[in-house]
Order: C-alpha cells, then sequence, then structure tokens
C-alpha cells in the first residue's frame, strides 16, 4: 500500500497532536487530496514562492511547513493574491500543503524544545505549561555559567545567518546560566514567572515598547536580558528534527528540509 497524504497527516498528527494547538491556530492539511500517493516531503517554516518554487520543483507530494498559509480570514484564492497564486500552484502540481504550528511548538522535541537543546540548555520545564505535559517555550540551565557576550556568540553560531543579525539587551559581561527560550514571537511571555526567573531570554519579533518594558522592570526589580533574533532563524532548526521525525514514521518517503532563507529582511546597514 502506498503511503498517502492522509497518511502523513495522521502521522503528523500523531507527533503533533493538533489538540495541542493554540486555540487561534489553523492547523492540519490546507490543501491536497487526502488519497493522493507520497513519495517525496519537503518541510520549511514558511509558505512563500520561494519554497513552494522548491517543493514543485523537486517533485514533493506534500509541502509541510510550520507557518500556516491560511490563517487569519481570507476571502479570495485568486491568483492575484499570493496565497491564491502559491495554492493554485501547489494543487496544479499534485503538492499538498500541510501546517504544523503551534501543535509543533508545545512537544518536547518541539521548536523551543530543539533550539534550547541546541544552544546547550539542560531544559527543566516549559514556560507557560499546557494541560498534556507540554507547552510553549522552554527553560534550563547551561551546563556551566558564561557570560551574556559569550552566550549570544554561540546563540549566532548555532543559528542560520539572517540580515538582522543577533541583538543582545542586557550588560555584555552578566553572568548568564539559566536561560528561557521562546522560538518565534514570545514578546507575551516577557512577564512570565519561568522567563523573569531566568538570566536571559532568546525570542524573536521583540519589539520597542515590551521589550523597552522588560528591561526596564529588570533594572528595578531584576530580570532577564533579551537576546531578540530571527523568527525564521529560531525555528528553522527544528525542522531537521521534525523530518527525522517523519522518517522513522514514514521509511519509504524521502524527506528533506528546505535550506531557502525565508526571513523577510534581505539586508542592513550599519553607519560607517
Ligand atoms: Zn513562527
Amino acid at each position: 500500500m502506498p503511503t498517502t497524504v492522509a497518511d502523513a497527516a495522521a502521522v503528523a498528527e500523531a507527533l503533533w497532536p493538533a489538540a495541542g494547538a493554540e486555540a487561534w491556530d489553523a492547523v492540519g492539511l490546507v490543501s491536497g487530496e487526502p488519497a493522493a500517493e507520497v513519495r517525496r516531503i519537503l518541510l520549511a517554516v514558511d509558505a512563500v514562492a520561494a519554497t513552494v518554487d522548491e517543493a514543485v520543483g523537486a517533485g514533493a507530494d506534500v509541502l509541510l511547513t510550520h507557518h500556516p498559509l491560511l490563517l487569519r480570514g481570507v476571502t479570495s484564492v485568486a491568483a492575484d493574491r499570493y496565497k491564491g497564486a502559491l495554492l493554485a500552484r501547489l494543487i496544479r502540481a499534485d503538492c499538498a500543503l500541510l501546517a504544523v504550528h503551534t501543535n509543533a511548538d508545545v512537544v518536547a522535541r518541539g521548536t523551543s524544545g530543539v533550539l534550547a537543546a541546541r544552544l546547550g540548555v539542560d531544559v527543566l520545564a516549559p514556560i507557560a505549561p499546557d494541560a498534556f505535559g507540554g507547552g510553549i517555550g522552554r527553560v534550563g540551565d547551561l551546563a556551566a555559567p558564561t557570560t551574556l557576550g559569550r552566550f549570544a556568540s554561540t546563540v549566532a553560531s548555532v543559528l542560520p545567518a539572517t540580515a538582522g543579525g543577533i541583538r543582545v539587551s542586557g550588560d555584555y559581561d552578566r553572568p548568564v546560566r539559566r536561560v528561557a527560550v521562546c522560538g518565534g514571537a514570545g514578546d507575551a511571555y516577557l512577564s512570565s514567572p519561568a522567563v523573569l526567573g531566568a538570566d536571559v531570554y532568546v525570542t524573536a519579533d521583540l519589539r520597542h515598547h515590551p521589550a523597552q518594558e522588560a528591561r526596564e522592570q529588570a533594572l528595578l526589580g531584576g530580570g532577564p536580558a533579551l537576546i531578540d533574533v530571527s523568527h525564521w532563524a529560531s525555528e528553522w532548526l527544528w525542522l531537521e528534527a521534525a523530518a527525522e521525525a517523519l522518517r522513522a514514521a514514514l521509511p519509504d518517503v524521502e524527506v528533506t528540509v528546505s535550506e531557502l532563507n525565508t526571513d523577510p529582511w534581505d539586508f542592513a546597514v550599519l553607519p560607517s
């Protein structure tokens, strides 16, 4: 019996149960024929023109992305809108689109769990525990204390390079041992006890006001230094762990990870 799109979706459900997704999320099969055969799966963080082209060009039968292409209300999939154009391209190429989003954030080998492991963090607990023994974000300790500056260099060496690089809020020589991490946009957890109790918080998409408020509060009452990284980079690391899990469950399917950088920023300019 050949592996089908429905089989691949069932394996994804077993690895990353949809019940673990946030209430606002939209995970699972976005487009595609459940009965169609699957020989190749391509994994990417984002469904964008570049990754859809890559999937179609590689003859993939499923494009599995972390970010759902359809999340907020969509009233048109006309091909002069990019979402419609991408879906039309995928459907014509018989390539299904499958989204595994916050349901992959909460599990042990999820986005934050993998990021923490790659940064050398011995995980103690989720930042925001859920009802299933997992949860968003991870907090834990480094094997040995280091400084904020050295730890930031570790972060830079572990993550794929992006135009925005890595931004740090805090003293370069500040001692760091307890680390909180949240792959993707983690500003919602800046005042969580697990984050406030850490020496540094690594996450993405930190804006002026949330970052400044956390920094000022830390000066007054204690709190973590901040390391702001690329959203895409912080979640891209998870794809290889996801691919390994899919290969183990679907040994007849070729599973590959997209190496394309889908961070939306192309370059940064510093004053000379
Ligand atoms: Zn994300």
